[in-house]
């Protein structure tokens, strides 16, 4: 069926929801402590009546975006440019976001997310399927921890009660500490499991390169972001050291993929829903990658249970991803998660694709009504 004969978007609105995280699973990366979340919700209407729901995971340490500027942006800017188009093809309206609006990659993808479940729908598929996959059903997760001593102690046991396995730990400030802390992960999780570690940037390069082999005396699967996102240099210095690196603040875009990929970088590049401003662009980062030699995760910013979805689907729809645990664990992160009527499947071990059309889940009715109509 030709896109042209497909239906019209009617109307955009948002609302806005807050989540609480586990005490044990607050996020004390090396800029900002992530304890809470406040995301808008985007609900994107059609003329046959569909909707669909997205979902933006926006914090201001990682983009300048928040669920203020989010609202704003979609009511007076991104939505009005959307009603009356026709719904597909939905990488247009990417495109035309990025002409009215700099940046604002996360307020883009949840609108994005809404476009994508709602065409989903209308066609009865998936939005992996919508997205050229699925190639998978399942796919594996970790959960990050952080904090020292007892902090670490009662996030492990937490994310160990909720059924996770691998474990991705916050570093980045005080080496001795981060050596301390990854130390105390192993001797909690045991020799068998995946542990990773993230620096989120936090160290110089002279630090990550003193810092890194002692981390590894841990037995550490991956690092994570050891030096600042501008500095490709640095990584591709810290890359030589030998432990697969992952780039992910120094990648939003596929045009970020191919900078890493050029400079040798990095082993695996971090994609988000988020980061890349559209779904279809989360998949081809995902796919340029690929061809440039680099493995993918899918990475995390807190999503509650659409952008967990979000996450799943364009997981599922990319060819290939890492054997590396992907950050896909969307309610387990909060004490009370209020978004989905029933959770995503997500076990601690893997995340499974939903059966039903467009992103699968359904919204919660206490959320839904907060919509206008
Ligand atoms: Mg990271």
């Amino acid at each position: 069926m030709p896109d042209v004969l497909g239906p019209t978007i009617t109307a955009v609105e948002t609302t806005t929801v807050s989540g609480r995280a586990k005490p044990g699973l607050k996020v004390r990366g090396q800029r900002v402590t992530h304890d809470a979340s406040t995301f808008t919700l985007v609900r994107v209407v059609t003329d046959e009546g569909v909707e669909g729901f997205g979902e933006v995971s926006a914090t201001a340490a990682w983009s300048g975006e928040d669920a203020v500027t989010a609202t704003h942006f979609v009511r007076d800017l991104l939505g009005p440019a959307l009603v009356g188009k026709p719904l597909a093809p939905i990488d247009a309206h990417a495109t035309e976001f990025d002409r009215v609006l700099r940046g604002n990659w996360f307020t883009k993808a949840g609108v994005s997310t809404a476009l994508w479940d709602a065409l989903g729908r209308t066609r009865g598929v998936t939005v992996a399927e919508l997205l050229g996959g699925p190639y998978r059903r399942e796919v594996p997760v970790k959960i990050s921890l952080s904090g020292d001593d007892d902090e670490l102690r009662v996030g492990y046991e937490t994310a160990f009660a909720l059924g996770f396995r691998s474990f991705k730990v916050k570093v980045g400030r005080d080496p001795d500490a981060d050596v301390a802390r990854l130390a105390l992960a192993r001797d909690l999780a045991g020799d068998d499991a995946l542990l990773g570690a993230d620096a989120n940037g936090g160290w110089t390069l002279a630090v990550a390169l003193e810092t890194v082999p002692r981390l590894a005396e841990s037995g550490i699967a991956f690092i994570e972001q050891p030096v600042h996102p501008d500095d490709l240099e640095g990584l591709r210095d810290v890359r030589s050291l030998g432990i697969p690196l992952i780039a992910d603040e120094s990648v939003y875009s596929p045009a970020d993929v191919g900078r890493i990929a050029r400079l040798g970088a990095a082993d695996i590049v971090s994609v988000y829903v988020g980061k890349s401003s559209a779904l279809e662009r989360a998949v081809e980062s995902a796919r340029l990658a690929n061809e440039l030699g680099m493995d993918v995760v899918i990475g995390a910013n807190g999503e509650m249970g659409i952008g967990a979805a979000a996450q799943l689907q364009v997981a599922c729809a990319c060819e290939r991803i890492s054997e590396i645990p992907h950050g896909i664990i969307g309610h387990h992160f909060y004490e009370d998660e209020p978004t989905l009527k029933t959770p995503l499947d997500i076990d601690g071990l893997r995340a499974r694709l939903p059966d039903g059309p467009g992103l699968g889940v359904e919204l919660a009715d206490e959320v839904r009504i907060r919509f206008s109509s």
